[in-house]
């Protein structure tokens, strides 16, 4: 008799029903007209984030887990209302925990290295939180930095250009900022302020939550930012044809790859970024075009947006978004830069929650602006606590002024999209707490930690929208967001 693989060996033991979790689900490995009853969960096939191939699939169930548990997406629709279409926010999540490699991230290597083969300009921008992931796909460990030898690897991949999405970040913060103040100060929409840069959370929202969409930032994401900044400000000052630009960037997180395609962040009928690389893909680009990352020289990034700030760099991490908006609310509130205790607002960091000391629990924390005026902070990671701390809202028993949410555990160092361990559970806490503390040591140790300081920022603002302080309509930097709850069939 052959030997059988481990794969084979899974699947007979999940067709057979002899996983104890298979319980909730039904026990068949045919392909189910019945979509709320298969044992995987449903994906469609236009996702534009993950792929489902049925002949992988081991039958664990973990990815309804995962979806349910940590996302709040499966179990909470009808797939009669919905006519048999799926829910997704694109988190990725199920991709993670994917015992048989059924679900992975769709991808997108291919388009880039085409683009190059084409003769356009590549211009790749590294998110925060792979500079300290992508070398655990090569044996190294959880929150190894490595940002020179991705950039090293990127270029040896062909990129003409590599920046720093942490220069994104910057100008999300500024904008950020700045409307906080205007809700505080001139009441120019309801508080809480919900952060807008996750774009799962972002989709949950429009989708479960829409009456809270006042709430949301209208500042774009830090890649969108980027990349409408990388074809206009970028490219003039580099000379480049923007139409010749094919702009990437190389992310934790797969829902991006639904983001960039979302047409109200398009501006001028043109779409900012290209492609979303997550660093899984990049991973398997790198050992298909045999490039020896072990053995790379550390390189650096391009000028201009390779440069950002601290609050910019721990914009990866669970709080890191707070603490940085904070920061410069601060300045815009009071007109002069915050105290020490700003630059480590420690009550936000890290995995705990403050008051339950659970993994992934909700953070709970207060920052002095002036003798009148405090400003509540809420700092929720993963959708199904967002509907809890959403849900206590409207009902009054909670209260904030600014409420971060990632959908992730722990921000976008637990994005999808980074690698995975090699045996379960592939994405352990000790992996996110490690790439947290490398995130946040690279941020302390920066030589700038507030956003509005930034000098290219400045430039870029006054060379493209106006004095920082001064809020205008700004296509660029600002969007608008509109109810998904259709897609419900309520
Ligand atoms: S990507 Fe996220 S929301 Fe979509 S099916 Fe997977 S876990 Fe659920
Ligand atoms: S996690 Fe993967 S292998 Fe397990 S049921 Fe879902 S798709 Fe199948």
């Amino acid at each position: 008799m052959q030997e059988m693989t481990r794969r084979e060996w899974l699947r007979m033991m999940g067709a057979a029903g002899l996983f104890p979790f298979f319980s909730n689900f039904l026990q068949s490995d045919e392909p189910t007209s019945d979509l709320s009853a298969s044992i995987h969960i449903p994906i469609d096939p236009n996702n534009p984030a993950i792929v489902f191939d049925q002949s992988k699939c081991v039958y664990c169930g973990a990815c309804r887990r995962v979806c349910r548990r940590m996302m709040s997406v499966d179990g909470f629709y009808d797939f009669k209302k919905t006519g048999n279409q799926p829910i997704c926010i694109h988190c990725g999540q199920c991709s993670t925990v994917c015992e048989g490699e059924a679900i992975v991230m769709r991808p997108e290597w291919q388009a880039v290295k085409a683009a190059k083969a084409a003769g356009k300009t590549v211009v790749v921008s590294l998110s925060p939180a792979v500079r300290v992931a992508v070398s655990e796909a090569f044996g190294q460990p959880a929150g190894t930095f490595c940002e020179g030898e991705v950039i090293a690897a990127l270029r040896a991949l062909g990129a003409d250009y590599v920046l720093d999405v942490s220069f994104g970040a910057d100008l999300t913060i500024i904008e950020e900022a700045k409307e906080l103040v205007e809700r505080l100060k001139h009441q120019s929409a309801p508080l809480p302020q919900f952060t807008s840069c996750c774009p799962a959370w972002v989709e949950f929202c429009e989708t479960y939550f829409p009456h809270y969409l006042p709430n949301v930032s209208i500042a774009k994401s830090p890649i969108a930012m980027q990349g409408v900044v990388v074809k206009t400000f970028f490219a003039k000052q580099k000379g480049l044809d923007p139409k010749n630009i094919f702009n990437v960037a190389l992310t934790p997180c797969s829902a991006k790859k639904f983001e960039i395609r979302r047409p109200e962040f398009e501006v001028e009928g043109m779409r900012g970024m290209d492609a979303i690389v997550t660093v899984r893909e990049l991973a398997d680009w790198i050992r298909a075009e045999k490039v020896d990352y072990e053995n790379l020289s550390p390189s650096s990034y391009d000028s201009l947006l390779g440069e950002a700030s601290s609050a910019g760099i721990i914009f990866g991490n669970t709080g890191g978004v707070a603490e940085a908006i904070l920061r410069t609310a601060y300045y815009f509130y009071n007109g002069t830069n915050p105290p020490n205790e700003f630059l480590q607002f420690s009550a936000v960091r890290g995995l705990l929650g403050t008051e339950t000391q659970r993994p992934g629990g909700l953070k709970c924390a207060t920052a002095v602006f002036s003798e009148t005026c405090s400003i509540k902070v809420l700092v929720v990671q993963g959708c199904a606590h967002a509907r809890e701390v959403l849900e206590q809202l409207q009902a009054g028993t909670i209260e904030a002024d600014l409420i971060e949410v990632m959908a992730c555990e722990g921000g976008c160092v637990g994005g999808a999209g980074l690698p995975r361990a090699k045996t379960i559970p592939y994405l352990t806490r000790a992996m996110r707490q490690a790439r947290i503390e490398a995130l946040y040591a690279r941020g302390d140790a920066a030589p700038l930690h507030l956003a509005h300081e930034n000098p290219i920022a400045k430039q870029f603002y006054a060379q493209t929208i106006g004095e920082m302080e001064m809020r205008k309509g700004a296509p660029l930097l600002q969007t608008s967001y509109a109810s998904r709850a259709a897609d419900l069939g309520e």
